[in-house]
């Protein structure tokens, strides 16, 4: 990573949000209230964006609990709970580099919630719906009429992907930018 960062035409920002500088407006996209030609690949939700004027995407977030405890916990790096306990997910990260062993380990809990938008937490997972669809659509049309923005990765698309999935969405907006200009 910071090998790629380090080429001279790449700069980074880090704890800035993107939506209090960008805009997408009658297929124009502003930052910092100015008209902006080049590509923008945004990997935001394009509800907040948008100031939620088509109403919010509807998201399930994720409260995770670590707790200290006897190595080993589990057998495995996550056992999932399909059943009736508070938590779906207990994930232990020792089991990363199997072989070793611990004086201790630690356990993170994940405990499902209800997303609030404008909240300070994270919209994990979206919570597939027709209403959800057809919000999402309205937002999508509003993007796609400006030509040099792309929404991309699990927020822009309003889907959940694995890690492989979003590699491959990285390369395909990069794609689009490419044959686009
Ligand atoms: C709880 C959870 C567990 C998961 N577990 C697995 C797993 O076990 N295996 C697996 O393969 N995948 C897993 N995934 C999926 C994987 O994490 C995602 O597919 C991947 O992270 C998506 O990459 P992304 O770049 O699209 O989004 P993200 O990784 O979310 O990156 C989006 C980036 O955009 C930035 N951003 C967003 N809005 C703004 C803004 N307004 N201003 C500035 N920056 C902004 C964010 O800070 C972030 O850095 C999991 C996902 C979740 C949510």
């Amino acid at each position: 990573m910071e090998n790629m960062l380090a080429h001279p035409n790449i700069s980074l920002e880090t704890g800035v949000d993107a939506d209090a500088r960008l805009s997408v407006e009658g297929g124009v996209l502003s930052f910092d209230g100015e008209r902006f030609e080049d590509a923008v690949i945004y990997t935001g939700s394009l509800d907040k964006l948008m100031r939620y004027k088509y109403g919010a995407l509807p998201y399930r977030t994720l409260d995770f609990v670590t707790k200290k405890t006897a190595w080993p916990f589990q057998p495995v790096a996550v056992v999932n709970y399909p059943d009736s306990r508070p938590y779906t997910r207990t994930m232990e990260s020792g089991h990363f580099y199997p072989g070793n062993d611990y004086n201790f380990s630690r356990v993170t809990y994940e405990y499902p919630l209800a997303y609030e938008p404008d909240s300070d937490r994270e919209p994990y997972y979206p919570i597939p719906s027709e209403r959800g669809a057809e919000i999402y659509k309205l937002y999508m049309n509003d993007a796609s009429a400006a030509r040099n923005f792309y929404p991309a990765g699990r927020l822009g698309g309003y889907r959940y992907i694995n890690m492989d999935a979003a590699v491959l969405d990285g390369l395909a907006a990069a794609e689009k930018v490419i044959c686009k200009n």
